[in-house]
């Protein structure tokens, strides 16, 4: 095992996760909501950040890179082209297809807007590791902030199509309530029942319920199951298309009091 992940809380429910590539030692943290759990856990791994990964310009994912940046001068801040006007600072804009390299570990760019416009994820395709910032969450999806639903769950679908064994690394620790509000749609569906039950356990013993993975979420997740004949008559559209189901759903999320 050449490639290590190491996952670990910032802020209230943000998630900050590295990953290592023990052939060059290059380490990348995806996403900087808070410098001081950052540095501490290189410090932990002994590990030295080469790259910063931004997946979209929300100051929770982004305001620890200054102090990254003080400590680490070669560092190198990669993120979307299409929010370099709102991110400060970064050296490397990508887009679409393009590769990331981290040392020897390579990422491809998937634009996923909806979250946010520029919105982007990373899949690194030899690892099967994919990190989705707010656009997917385990058991449920960001909030569509800055574009249509429609814009959203095309992005979900692109995320869909990785391979089902893909660990899915997402930017909040938002799982247990993402399960509850899933329930309210698909209280039938055993996976969904087993899901909720071994999240509220690891939630109960202060365990992250992330990574996932892309077969665990189109078992569970009713916002990649817009689709699904159960899903689709629990909100009364049977037949209906999906995307105008996922927006039934995504609605429904806005206005849940879970
Ligand atoms: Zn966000
Ligand atoms: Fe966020």
């Amino acid at each position: 095992m050449t490639t290590s992940v190491h996952q670990f809380l910032c802020l209230s429910d943000n998630y900050g996760v590295l990953i290592h590539d023990s052939r060059t030692g290059a380490t990348a943290a995806i996403d900087a909501p808070e410098a001081a759990p950052i540095l501490a856990a290189l410090e932990q791994k002994g590990w030295t950040l080469t790259d910063l990964l931004f997946t979209h310009h929300h100051a929770d994912h982004i305001q620890g890179a200054p102090a990254l940046k003080a400590r680490y001068p070669n560092l190198r801040i990669v993120g979307p082209a299409s929010e370099a006007a709102r991110i400060p600072d970064m050296d490397t804009l990508v887009r679409e297809g393009d590769i990331v390299r981290v040392g020897a570990l390579q990422a491809e760019v998937i634009e996923t807007p909806g979250h946010t416009t520029g919105h982007i994820a990373y899949f690194f395709p030899e690892d099967e590791i994919v990190f989705c910032g707010d656009t997917l969450f385990s058991l449920g999806c960001g909030r569509a902030f800055e574009a249509p639903y429609a814009v959203l769950w095309s992005s979900l679908l692109k995320l869909a199509r990785l391979p089902g064994s893909t660990q899915v690394y997402c930017g909040h620790e938002y799982t247990l309530a993402n399960a509850r509000f899933a329930l309210t749609i698909e209280r039938d569906n055993p996976i969904l029942i087993d899901r909720a039950e071994h999240v509220a356990k690891l939630r109960a013993e202060n365990r992250p319920t992330v990574p996932t993975t892309i077969a665990a979420e189109l078992a569970a997740n009713p916002f990649l199951r817009a689709e699904e004949p159960p899903v689709q008559a629990a909100v009364g559209m049977a037949g209906a298309d999906p995307e105008a189901v996922f927006a039934e759903i995504r609605g429904r999320k806005d206005r849940f009091q879970g």
